[in-house]
């Protein structure tokens, strides 16, 4: 304890004695200050996934590995993520994926593409622009012709 107090820088002191008014204390930041602060600066969003009800950061994929509603709820926030992957699918195929993001992520990709892709598929406007509808109804009106005709 003595070695510390010689080794006590001697202009500090020679500050102090110029009799400079004690520096003023910072004032100790609320509890709702150091939030909004951290929220500004390094916040970890954590939002909660309704399906579910697991809080999970959407900047990292979800710590519940097998929960799907949490997947679901990464890959829609992140749609450029997803386009990027996808990418990478397309030119690399699920390999590059797997080397990248490992075989749990590319496996929930690949289930989310398609459900969207499904989606998409069933949604009116996709179903008029490519005649699927259409082709039904057809398919429909021959089987009340002939029982044997076989929808192409
Ligand atoms: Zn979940």
């Amino acid at each position: 304890m003595d070695e510390a107090i010689t080794t006590v820088n001697p202009e500090a002191l020679q500050d102090a004695d110029l009799g400079a008014s004690k520096p003023v204390p910072q004032p100790e930041p609320t509890l709702k200050q150091v939030r909004e602060w951290r929220a500004a600066n390094f916040t970890v969003r954590h939002s909660t996934v309704n399906a579910c009800g697991h809080k999970i950061d959407l900047r990292i994929p979800p710590s519940n590995a097998n929960c799907w509603p949490c997947w679901e709820a990464f890959f829609s926030v992140s749609p450029d993520g997803v386009s990027s992957v996808h990418k990478l699918l397309l030119h690399g195929g699920t390999q590059a994926v797997i080397a990248v993001h490992g075989t749990k992520f590319t496996k929930v990709f690949g289930k989310f593409l398609q459900k969207k892709l499904l989606k998409e598929y069933e949604s009116p406007a996709v179903q008029a622009a490519s005649g699927i509808e259409g082709s039904i109804m057809n398919v429909k009106e021959e089987a009340n012709v002939s029982q044997l005709s076989t929808p192409e």
